[in-house]
């Protein structure tokens, strides 16, 4: 059978079955292996402001958010591109 990709979108190679996990985004359940996991820092200070008291030497703690998101979101949102054909044969997709 042909495949779109080389790892079928996926990758979990010849594992078997696996759980899901929800879009952090949309909701939507989606194979563990399939999701698209993007860090994000976020400062709780604004960004002038947080600029200046860099400046100043102090040190601002920033909260790491991680967030699972769908292919489709992660395509909405920019995370991830649609590759042309031969560029999908290339490397892995995830
Ligand atoms: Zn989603």
């Amino acid at each position: 059978m042909p495949f779109k990709r080389k790892n079928r979108g996926r990758r979990k190679g010849d594992k078997g079955s696996e759980g899901t996990v929800q879009c952090d985004n949309c909701g939507a359940f989606v194979p563990r292996s399939k999701i698209q996991r993007v860090t994000t820092r976020v400062s709780l200070v604004r960004g002038d402001l947080a600029r200046e008291l860099k400046q100043m030497g102090a040190y601002i703690a920033e909260n790491v958010v991680v967030k699972n998101l769908c292919i489709s979101c992660a395509i909405h949102y920019g995370v991830l591109k649609v590759r042309s054909r031969e560029e999908r044969k290339q490397k892995p997709f995830i």
